[in-house]
């Protein structure tokens, strides 16, 4: 993903994103932001949030982009300048998250309401494609139960990795990512439980190429299915013994796509694995 930045604005293949606008800015960072806060809007398509944000009236709220499910990515303000996102936060000795941080908004729905089968939004819209889990800091409704939370697909999580990297190789000092509940725990609970922050990081801040230049280990007493697709409808190529090296080479939602190494590197058979077993490190 052809992504880079040049004076702020971010251009997909040499050309700019669509760009909608927020006034809800506070000028220039006073220092290089090396935080980027990860949120969901609560919401539908991208464009209604950015719409949203590029209102006056909605002065307190802005980002630096909307990702929409699809990947396509809209910019609202300029990385060189401060958005309103974070609110009131704090996250190790800094508060007041906005003057240090990169604003990325994830278009999701976030909790959901209803039961197995019926998951549907505020509106009573039915949602497909759904994570069961419980937010760690509690639900919304200050349960601590397993709900649905609207999963993330895999185009909008890359696509929020490659934002990140075209920071960095624009060189925003982005060492640190973290979700909004993070730095105001107690307020919020975007992006939650549905999004992978542990993966994101590595993919993101962990130097590991697309290509899948480091190798990684698989890790499972048991051994691990490697399987022709990500996920487990997806037929068993061969067992993979604990220890096997492998080199990822690719990732859709929780599933890496590998190429198993034999003993001597060489590469044999590629599948895919689930990444919860697969040390990065
Ligand atoms: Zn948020």
């Amino acid at each position: 993903m052809a992504y880079t930045i040049k004076n702020g604005i971010l251009s997909h293949s040499a050309n700019a994103v669509r760009q909608v606008r927020s006034p809800n800015t506070g000028g220039p960072f006073p220092q290089p932001p090396a935080i980027a806060v990860i949120h969901f809007t609560a919401g539908g398509s991208a464009a209604s949030s950015a719409n949203w944000f590029a209102s006056k009236q909605n002065k307190n709220s802005s980002a630096h982009v909307v990702i929409d499910r699809d990947g396509t990515i809209i910019q609202c303000v300029p990385f060189d300048q401060v958005a309103w996102h974070a609110g009131k936060s704090t996250w190790r000795n800094l508060s007041g998250l906005n003057r240090y941080s990169i604003g990325i908004e994830l278009a999701n729905w976030g909790a959901l309401q209803g039961g197995p089968g019926n998951w549907h939004n505020a509106s009573g819209q039915k949602i497909e494609n759904v994570f069961v889990g419980t937010h760690r800091n509690g639900n919304p409704d200050g349960s601590h139960k397993p709900i649905g939370w609207e999963a993330y697909p895999p185009a909008q999580f890359e696509a929020a990795v490659a934002l990140v990297k075209a920071l960095k190789a624009a060189a925003y000092p982005i060492t640190e990512i973290v979700g909004h509940d993070d730095i105001a725990p107690v307020r919020k609970s975007d992006p939650g439980p549905a999004f992978n922050m542990a993966r994101f990081r590595e993919y993101a801040l962990g130097g590991r190429d697309d290509n899948g230049a480091n190798t990684a280990v698989i890790k499972s007493p048991g051994g691990l299915n490697l399987r022709a697709g990500p996920g487990t409808a997806h037929a068993v190529i061969l067992l993979l013994a604990d220890g096997t090296k492998v080199l990822p080479i690719g990732l859709n939602g929780s599933w890496l796509e590998v190429t198993v190494l034999d003993s001597a590197g060489n590469p044999t058979k590629t599948g895919w694995v689930h990444s919860h077993y697969v040390d990065l490190d």
